[in-house]
């Protein structure tokens, strides 16, 4: 079965064609600058590589330019639309409707239109792809995976907050939790891995967006992204956990606009308000050359995310593993060197020398005597998201 996975974003679409269940990787591809005369496209069939410069004026646009490119008599891989049988969409924001992958109808368009309110950035272009590929592909089934599906499991006492009750019950002002589909495909290998009945499990998903969950017997039972994905670790340019107070000092005191304020904390803070870089990889060579701010910037980072683990270990009475993903907990030593040093005090002993080693595969990077087992684990959210639609439709 075809499945074409796509991840619809306000100007860009992500896309991948994958045969399941044998899980191979089609093509995979990328459209940007959706909107723009000079919109890019790459393009990888089959361990090729394209790149091109088109018009794009719409995800229309955008989606039959990568159809266009799926049936390209050289480079395509396919030779009719209806070779697709799913297509796969993920989601950001599901509210508290949907805790499973499910199949799209009107109703489903129509909840994730209203949710659109909590994530005006993500929801309105996930939307827009459904509708596009409905008309691309008629004969397809299409199926949405959100991202807050996995937190469905957190208990009320760790996801309200301490606000007037009506706000719960009548605004849904909760935390619903995202990259779940990160944090559950870390979680299904990390269980097969430690093969134990049951089990107690720290996700840690640090990309541009950063997040960790509480994962005890493969449910989530506390994450930390909360009502939007801005609360919790320092990301590359989300300030993460914050006083609510700050707010209110910049719109009364320093004069800020509360849209200023938006800007302030989720495009000029975290590592880039730190460092003025966004980029990992730009901090951890500075910080190699003495650059004070770059040094400070990874000691802030990582205390946050002891802080987070102190606190999950508390929330489960215990632990059996660290799981680090996404393309810095699978590629930084510096960070994962610094988020597990002095923490003996609970089990948690690296190898320094295993930490180094560079691999794509899933590894195992404590000492022997490590009670706690520290892991990378390469995420695939696209897999994990054609896994989910096979699954519901067969
Ligand atoms: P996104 O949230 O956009 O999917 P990714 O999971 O791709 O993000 O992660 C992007 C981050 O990974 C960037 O900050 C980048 O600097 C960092 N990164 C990628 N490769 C490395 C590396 N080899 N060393 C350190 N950081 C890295």
């Amino acid at each position: 079965m075809k499945i074409l996975i796509i991840n619809s974003g306000s100007s860009s679409i992500k896309f991948q064609l994958m045969d399941m269940p044998s899980e191979r990787l089609i093509c995979s591809g990328l459209v940007e600058r959706i909107g723009y005369d000079d919109a890019i496209i790459n393009y990888k069939p089959n361990g090729d590589s394209y790149k091109q410069t088109y018009p794009i004026k719409s995800h229309k646009d955008g989606l039959n330019k990568i159809v266009e490119l799926l049936l390209d008599a050289d480079k395509g891989v396919i030779n009719n639309t209806n070779e697709i049988e799913v297509v796969g969409h993920r989601v950001v924001h599901g509210g508290n409707s949907f805790s499973n992958t499910t199949l799209i109808t009107a109703e489903v368009k129509e909840k994730i239109h209203e949710y659109a309110a909590l994530a005006p950035l993500h929801n309105p272009g996930n939307l827009e792809g459904i509708l596009v590929s409905e008309e691309i592909f008629p004969s397809a089934k299409q199926v949405a995976i959100f991202d807050t599906a996995f937190h469905q499991t957190i208990p009320e006492k760790a996801k309200k907050y301490a606000i007037p009750n009506e706000l719960y019950e009548k605004h849904g002002i909760q935390v619903y939790g995202f990259h779940g589909t990160s944090h559950q495909y870390v979680t299904e290998k990390a269980v097969a891995y430690l093969g134990m009945g049951s089990s107690k499990i720290i996700t840690i998903h640090l990309g541009n967006g950063c997040s960790m969950t509480a994962v005890k017997d493969g449910k989530s039972i506390d994450t930390s992204l909360g009502f939007t994905p801005s609360n919790g670790l320092v990301m590359g340019s989300r300030s993460g956990d914050i006083d609510h107070a700050v707010i209110f000092h910049l719109v009364n005191n320093l004069k800020y606009s509360l849209d200023e304020v938006k800007t302030l904390l989720t495009n000029k803070s975290g590592m880039l308000g730190l460092t003025g870089k966004m980029d990992l990889r730009d901090i951890e060579a500075e910080a190699e050359k003495g650059n004070k701010e770059c040094i400070l910037a990874l000691a802030i980072s990582t205390y946050r995310i002891k802080k987070y683990i102190g606190a999950y270990i508390a929330a489960m009475n215990g632990l059996d593993a660290i799981v680090f993903s996404a393309g810095i907990g699978e590629n930084s030593s510096v960070i994962r060197g610094l988020v597990c040093s002095d923490l003996e005090v609970f089990g948690i002993y690296l190898d320094a020398a295993k930490n180094e080693v560079k691999s794509s595969e899933l590894r195992e990077i404590n000492k022997s005597e490590s009670k706690v087992k520290i892991l990378v684990i390469p995420t695939n959210e696209e897999l994990e998201i054609a896994k989910q639609a096979f699954d519901l439709l067969n």
